[in-house]
């Protein structure tokens, strides 16, 4: 019997097949790419083509039929072979469920089936760098010109700008009254004129790299605004909460290979009479924390993105906000514990983990910090006064 515990029957043979077509590629390809400045565009079209990065998006544009929570199994079983696809989160998660539910019938045919197969990659562009956590103080300015729209302004640490076909821009038209952000979101070709990007190194290897963005009076067609330039922020959220979800899934896939390697490496490391180290409660009992730690992150993300799927977005917010926050923790004291576990060889290039704690930190900084959240649920779950 089915218990409200245990996923759907097709989301278990989803897994199942994602894990088959991750696991050919695993942590190995992803650190050789790295490593020579490739891409995981080969994965990325293979997962493609077998429908895995469209699963939650409608099936007339070309998409699976199902919801976040399907996209969310299979991001996790890449991060958990070792491949995590870190554009998921953008791609299909963020732009595709935005452009699903406030897209134009147009748009939708125009941009759905190819975010679906892979095949079109879309960034999305939110944070600057005067902003930061405050995206009510962003600067990037859209204006309109007759049938064209303006937009000016920078960004900063925008994901995969290199690999990507366009944008999904967050501009705001300015409300000078309240200073509120009043954001309207724009696909911008990543070929536009007055469009540059400057690529920011990062102290981690991975093939996804991150950019500091230019936008010198680019001009946009008007089919190119996404939603409504007064829709208010629930547009920007119907893209934010996945993205958190995503985020959790993601953490939850990192920690789960980053556990299974630990517990490996602690059944058959002996240094001690015929014991393995993970005879010792010294290793043992850090492992089993982070399994108990890991079963409750994924039951975060898995329960917010049955509250998206069910469309009660408020929920949902509440949830996504706390998986974030709990496959962030996870993810950094997994991989913590895996590098202490695997002592010296923990910090070699050979065993990939020492990398693999910078990357496990992502997950408490973006999207949203591990204090913003925090600051959300004491004023939103516990109703304490805003603190910010
Ligand atoms: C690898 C990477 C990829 C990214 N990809 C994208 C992307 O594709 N698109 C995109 O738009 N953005 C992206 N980001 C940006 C990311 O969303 C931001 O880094 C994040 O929102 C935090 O903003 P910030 O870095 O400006 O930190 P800041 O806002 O400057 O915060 C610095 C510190 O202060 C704390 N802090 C700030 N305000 C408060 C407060 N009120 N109370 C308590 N503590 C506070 C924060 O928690 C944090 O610890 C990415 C970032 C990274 C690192």
């Amino acid at each position: 019997m089915t218990t409200m515990f245990t996923e759907p029957e097709e989301r278990v043979a989803l897994r199942e097949a994602v894990r088959k077509l991750a696991g050919k590629y695993g942590h190995d390809y992803v650190a050789k790419q790295a490593a020579s400045g490739g891409k995981m565009t080969e994965m990325w079209l293979e997962m493609g083509r077998n429908g895995f990065l469209g699963v939650n998006l409608p099936e007339e544009y070309g998409g699976g039929g199902g919801g976040m929570a399907d996209l969310a199994a299979v991001l996790e079983e890449t991060a958990a072979a070792g491949a995590p696809l870190l554009m998921m989160v953008v791609s299909p998660a963020i732009c595709g469920s935005i452009i699903t539910r406030c897209g134009t019938e147009e748009q939708k045919k125009r941009w759905l089936p190819s975010i679906a197969d892979g095949t079109h990659l879309m960034a999305f562009g939110i944070t600057e760098a005067d902003a930061g956590s405050n995206s009510h103080q962003i600067t990037t300015t859209a204006t309109r010109d007759g049938d064209e729209w303006v937009l000016s302004g920078q960004k900063t640490f925008i994901s995969g700008v290199d690999e990507a076909q366009s944008v999904l821009v967050v501009a705001r038209t300015a409300d000078e009254k309240t200073g509120k952000l009043k954001p309207a979101l724009f696909v911008l070709p990543t070929d536009s004129e007055g469009f540059s990007k400057q690529v920011i190194p990062m102290s981690w290897q991975a093939p996804e790299k991150q950019f500091t963005l230019f936008l010198d009076q680019v001009r946009l067609p008007a089919d190119a605004l996404v939603g409504d330039e007064d829709g208010g922020l629930w547009q920007l959220f119907a893209g934010l909460n996945p993205e958190r979800i995503m985020g959790g899934a993601f953490s939850c896939g990192m920690a789960i290979y980053a556990l299974d390697k630990a517990v490996e490496y602690a059944k058959v490391r002996s240094v001690w009479k015929d014991q393995p180290i993970g005879a010792h409660q010294g290793i043992a009992h850090p492992l089993a924390k982070i399994k108990i730690e890991l079963e409750q992150a994924r039951l975060l993300w898995q329960k917010a993105a049955a509250l998206y799927d069910a469309g009660d977005d408020m929920t949902a917010g509440e949830y996504a906000n706390m998986a974030k926050y709990a496959g962030g923790e996870v993810a950094c004291n997994a991989t913590d514990v895996a590098v202490h576990t695997h002592g010296g060889n923990g910090l070699t290039v050979e065993y990939g983990l020492a990398n693999m704690l910078v990357a496990a930190r992502l997950g408490r900084i973006a999207p949203v910090s591990r204090e913003m959240i925090l600051n959300f649920v004491a004023m939103h779950s516990l109703g304490l006064p805003k603190s910010y």
